[in-house]
């Protein structure tokens, strides 16, 4: 499919250019599709602006929440209409599978279906304070909401945040990653055929030291979203502290499964080709690290060793199970890490013979085995299709490997012993702990880190939370 090699930025309800076009490649070729104009500073203060004269208006607020969620349901609608065009674009300059860059279009539209549904249900509390007083709670809006939004899946992380803010009254400024911004601009394609008022909705393609930075420190903006990598969410909360902005952190991971003695193995297999492949394990709550019972441990390893190569690598049209990683930055970085692997004493047990497309930013998919927790591979969060393995004898040393990180976002167990599987779900330290499916759950499943992972839920009826300050009122009434 061709598509359009000139896209812009949406501000204050027009698609507007720049002089400065910025290059997205697609990862499949390394060759430049198309350009996209970056935007300016200026044009960062005129979208603020504007979200700011939304809320002054009070344009959204003000509308009976029924109608803001005949909004929500039409954008779901809209967004349903693009998702094959949108699809193309997405797989083109992503590099991931067109299946899977469909879909990322159809939970987008879920997120505004199930926002939308809480729109008129976003209800406040009366507390009982005696006679002589009236108290009641409101849930007001942030007010303008900066949402900062990473390249591995733009499309639906950017809904997850959008669709939450606008069903609570918020107005927007979401910034586009630089690697991957033409999804989100036929998302946006779709939203401004809905029709919400005027400086609701911007949208920016920025580098992020510049105009990512300008929006997170500005004195103007009520609320930071933030989706990415633990240095650059360090780097926004420094840059918050200074107005006290709120902010959401939804940061990296290096996610542990722990598979007893008594998990099935073909089940396991099967998650851990989800898990850690799916998306060239370009995912925040990748499974990154296997935990294997000893006792299970070679036959594991013997399964994973097929599952490996039987992989396929090529092209997200061909429908590959593995895909280019993002840039030429990422496979290399992808690269020194596994090669840091080997040199500081991690074996590694797949991949080794597996052979790459000449062009395009491929990597190897691989597993390593490591008997020392502080290798960096068990350690660093490598967004790439690769795991490592470790076996350990008891449940408890489990624990203590799992819980060895400085990311804390999701983890899994594998097994049927179910007093086994709820002593590791109470004591694992991380956001949600998938049993026995890796991904279980979906948009109404809160989601979130703790530690260097972060903080703040996005998804779920808590989700919806992030959007919302509390207001209460207490009357005293004079006496009878
Ligand atoms: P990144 O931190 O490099 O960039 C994310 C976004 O931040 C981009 O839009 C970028 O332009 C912007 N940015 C960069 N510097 C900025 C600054 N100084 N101020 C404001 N914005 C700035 O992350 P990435 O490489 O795009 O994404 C990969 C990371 O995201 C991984 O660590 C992954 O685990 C994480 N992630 C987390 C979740 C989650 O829900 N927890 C989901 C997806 C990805």
């Amino acid at each position: 499919m061709v598509i359009p090699t000139q896209w812009s930025n949406y501000i204050d309800g027009q698609w507007v250019g720049s002089e400065q076009m910025l290059g997205v490649e697609n990862p499949a070729t390394g060759k430049q599709i198309a350009t996209v104009a970056l935007a300016t500073v200026a044009q960062a203060e005129r979208a603020l602006q504007s979200a700011r004269r939304c809320m002054a208006e009070r344009s959204l607020i003000a509308m009976p929440p029924a109608q803001r969620a005949e909004l929500l349901f039409r954008a779901a609608e809209e967004i349903r209409k693009v998702a094959d065009a949108g699809a193309q674009v997405l797989y083109l300059e992503n590099g991931k599978r067109l299946e899977d860059a469909r879909d990322e279009f159809m939970e987008a539209a879920r997120y505004f279906e199930y926002y939308a549904g809480m729109a008129d249900k976003i209800e406040g509390v009366s507390i009982p304070l005696g006679d002589d007083y009236v108290n009641y709670t409101v849930y007001e809006p942030m007010g303008v909401s900066v949402q900062i939004v990473p390249w591995n899946f733009p499309v639906s992380l950017c809904a997850r945040s959008l669709a939450p803010a606008l069903a609570a009254g918020n107005a927007c400024v979401v910034k586009s990653p630089e690697l991957s911004p033409l999804g989100m601009c036929v998302l946006f394609e779709a939203l401004e055929r809905v029709g919400f008022p005027a400086g609701a909705l911007h949208l920016l393609c920025g580098l992020g030291a510049e105009i990512g930075e300008y929006l997170v420190s500005h004195p103007q903006t009520d609320q930071i979203v933030f989706t990415g990598s633990v240095a650059t969410g360090q780097r926004i909360q420094q840059a918050a502290a200074q107005h006290s902005t709120p902010c959401v952190m939804e940061l990296g991971g290096k996610s542990a499964a722990i598979a007893l003695a008594d998990a099935d193995i073909a089940n396991l297999v099967d998650n851990v080709k989800a898990g850690i492949f799916f998306n060239s394990g370009q995912v925040c709550s990748a499974l990154s690290r296997l935990l294997v019972h000893r006792s299970i441990y070679d036959e594991t390893v013997a399964a994973l060793q097929v599952l490996v190569q039987g992989l396929t690598i090529g092209d997200g049209g061909a429908e590959a199970d593995i895909t280019p990683v993002i840039s030429a930055g990422q496979q290399a970085q992808i690269n020194a890490l596994c090669q840091a692997a080997v040199e500081s004493g991690a074996q590694q047990i797949a991949g080794q013979d597996k052979s790459l497309p000449d062009h395009g930013f491929y990597v190897v998919p691989a597993i390593y085995a490591v008997q020392d927790n502080q290798l960096p591979i068990a350690q660093e969060e490598v967004f790439g299709p690769v795991l490592c393995i470790q076996a350990f004898d008891s449940m408890d040393e489990a624990l203590r490997i799992a819980n060895d990180s400085i990311y804390g976002l999701v983890a899994g167990v594998f097994g049927q012993d179910i007093n086994q599987i709820l002593y590791l779900t109470k004591r694992l330290q991380v956001g949600q702990v998938f049993v026995n499916e890796w991904f279980a759950g979906g948009i109404e499943t809160p989601f979130g880190g703790v530690r260097l992972s972060g903080y703040g839920r996005e998804k779920g009826q808590e989700g919806l939370y992030n959007y919302v300050q509390t207001k209460s009122i207490t009357v005293k009434l004079r006496g009878g």
